[in-house]
């Protein structure tokens, strides 16, 4: 099985989008979320379940599955998305510090949820970036 394919995966081809995409109802206001910035093109909020003082989603407020699907398809809201994190270490305080811009991206990272989301993650030592091989 190939499930590098974009058709493999939820949310591409009209799969898991709006109604049936969890950061989609978000962005309808569907499902509550605690937002901390927003633009046109962009929303911040909340970790429901943080991983740091400071674990906040930022997405783009269109459905793309992934960040190589956003990149290619859409890379003005790349863009925006990469200023909102930004603009969001700032508010948080996290980016004098240091901060952490974390896209999880297909099976072997773990993502859970395919409406790709920057996790900025900060507010602590964060430890090293992965578990010791
Ligand atoms: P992933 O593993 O896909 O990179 O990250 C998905 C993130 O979404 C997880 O950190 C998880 O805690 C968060 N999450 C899952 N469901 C909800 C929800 O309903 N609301 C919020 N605010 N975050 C959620
Ligand atoms: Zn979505």
């Amino acid at each position: 099985m190939n499930n590098d394919k974009p058709s493999a995966r939820p949310g591409a081809a009209g799969e898991a989008v709006g109604r049936d995409c969890l950061f989609c109802r978000i962005v309808a206001g569907d499902i509550p979320a605690t937002v901390v910035h927003e633009t046109d093109t962009t929303l911040a909020f909340r970790d429901i379940d943080p991983k740091a003082a400071v674990h906040v989603l930022v997405i783009p407020k269109a459905h793309h599955t992934d960040v190589v699907a956003l990149a290619k398809d859409a890379p003005a809201a790349a863009a925006d998305l990469l200023a909102a994190a930004a603009a969001v270490a700032e508010a948080e305080g996290v980016h004098t510090d240091g901060f952490r811009l974390l896209f999880n991206t297909g099976r072997y990272a773990g993502q859970e949820v395919f409406h790709v989301h920057g996790h900025v993650l900060g507010g602590e030592p964060l430890g090293p970036m992965l578990a010791p091989r």
